[in-house]
Formats: structure tokens, C-alpha cells, sequence
């Protein structure tokens, strides 16, 4: 299964939030109050912490999840910072389906 990562506003991180497949930027100031809204969230594909590999937004999780797996039924585990856990599964054709 796939690991996927919130990635939470850092005010003390110079540099802007950015999906890397819809160009999505915002400064972690205007990140931690979208965040706060519960309006967008970052996340990161690469749990092991490439800090080269931008991040996705919430709108983007989806296709970015699929592609991985070639446009088949993807699980993916989402941890937030409380290590708090949820697995999604992204169905290319049908609709997703959450759990925990
Ligand atoms: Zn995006």
C-alpha cells in the first residue's frame, strides 16, 4: 500500500507550497489558513521524505495515486501528524471509498 503524508503549514519554511501536477502555490502563511479551513491539503507521495519531490494538493491526490498504479484500484494509507491513520482506495472509473 501506498504511504501517503499530510504535510503541514510550516511558518518557519521559506519556501512556498507548490503541486507539482497543477502548479497550486501558496506561502505557508496562506497555507495554514486554507489548512485551518480545512479548504486544501498538501500531500506528500514520498513517505520516505525526498525532500525533491514537490507535493500534491487534495484535488490532485487522486490522479496522482492512480497513476502509480497504472489507472488500477489504488489503496493508499494517509498519515496525518498524530499518526493518526486513514486509507482511501481511488477507483479510476467509480467511486472512492474511505475508511478508519
Ligand atoms: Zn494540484
Amino acid at each position: 500500500m501506498k504511504q501517503v503524508k499530510i504535510i503541514e503549514p510550516d511558518a518557519r519554511k521559506k519556501s512556498d507550497m507548490e503541486c507539482r501536477k497543477c502548479g497550486l502555490k501558496y506561502t505557508q502563511q496562506h497555507y495554514r489558513i486554507l489548512r485551518d479551513a480545512k479548504k486544501l491539503i498538501y500531500f506528500s507521495l514520498d513517505f520516505d521524505g525526498n525532500p525533491k519531490v514537490k507535493p500534491v494538493c487534495h484535488q490532485c491526490l487522486r490522479e496522482a495515486a492512480l497513476e502509480l498504479n497504472n489507472n488500477e484500484p489504488t489503496e493508499v494509507e494517509i498519515h496525518s501528524k498524530l499518526n493518526k491513520k486513514t486509507i482511501h482506495t481511488f477507483y479510476a472509473n467509480s467511486r472512492d471509498r474511505q475508511e478508519g
